[in-house]
């Protein structure tokens, strides 16, 4: 199945990259990058928002007839105040970020995981419908973490990202209206993917950065502080840094403590002291001289 992706006016992430990291995953859908759209005219509707079939139109500007779906991709507010929405008689979806990336910061999530997950549910949803079902058996209000949640409170979108799951009812109605097993198969792929937390996270990064790293050490140290004052509320924190002081300054001293021990030692092996520096070294002087051999001595 090709799908072209089209730049409608600025998008705030690399929708290329996006592109080439849903191919690299799976063989189901074929995503192609196509010519941005950069003039998008004003807001049809209203001072500041535009209708799906305004940003479709504009998108379809790119189309090439081997494509099965056009999708236009805005950061524009959309009509009805929607994340997105499938035109079945258009072939085309519209999906906007205006509010998904502030969403996006609180869940802690790239901007195109999102516009992944809007991408896999409107394609299931638009072939569902051609299958002959009504897609409002699909989208449900209630939200479950399910790419299928309607989100018609906006915060839904968090879960709905960082869970990006088909839940088990309403994949049994993709089964059930005979969607290819192979598009189900590639759907589950690209949604791993997107479940997928990248191994260095931004505190990761931090701390390879000076800057950075000493105010995440600052961090560090001032949820330490915190932590002790819930546990002692009675101390106050310049008691508790005193604290924490003086813990970091016994460490330190110990550790002064241990190495100048290891030094004199391995200074004692490498030069062997004379015998005056050392009066138990054993020579016939020492011995005779000390109160022990005296004692024997007697
Ligand atoms: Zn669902």
């Amino acid at each position: 199945m090709k799908l072209a992706l089209v730049e409608v006016g600025r998008v705030p992430f690399d929708v290329g990259a996006l592109v080439r990291r849903v191919n690299r995953s799976q063989a189901c859908f074929e995503l192609r990058l196509a010519d941005p759209v950069t003039n998008i005219g004003d807001p049809d509707i209203g001072p500041y928002t535009y209708s799906f079939r305004k940003l479709a139109r504009l998108a379809a500007q790119r189309r090439d007839p081997a494509d099965d779906y056009i999708i236009a991709i805005a950061s524009v507010p959309l009509q009805d105040n929607y994340f997105s929405e499938g035109l079945p008689d258009q072939n085309a979806i519209v999906i906007t970020t205006h509010d998904a990336d502030l969403l996006m910061d609180i869940a802690q999530r790239s901007i195109d995981k999102y516009v992944a997950v809007e991408i896999v549910a409107n394609i299931l949803a638009l072939e569902f419908q051609r299958g002959g079902f009504d897609e409002k058996r699909l989208w449900h209000f209630a939200p479950v973490g399910c790419i299928f949640d309607f989100t018609a409170n906006k915060r839904d979108m968090i879960d709905k990202v960082r869970e990006a799951r088909i839940h088990p009812i309403c994949m049994g109605r993709l089964l059930e209206a005979n969607l290819p097993e192979s598009m189900l198969n590639a759907s589950q792929v690209i949604l791993r993917e997107i479940r997928k937390i990248p191994l260095k996270s931004s505190a990761y990064d931090a701390l390879g950065n000076p800057i950075l790293g000493f105010l995440l050490g600052g961090v560090v140290a001032s949820s330490v502080v915190d932590s002790l004052k819930e546990t002692f509320p009675q101390v106050g924190v310049y008691a508790t840094l005193i604290l924490l002081l003086g813990v970091v300054a016994f460490v330190f001293l110990m550790h002064v403590r241990y190495n100048y021990r290891r030094w004199r030692r391995d200074r004692a092996v490498a030069f062997p002291a004379s015998k005056k520096e050392l009066p138990w070294y054993p020579s016939k002087e020492n011995v005779e001289s000390s109160d022990l051999y005296k004692h024997i001595a007697r």
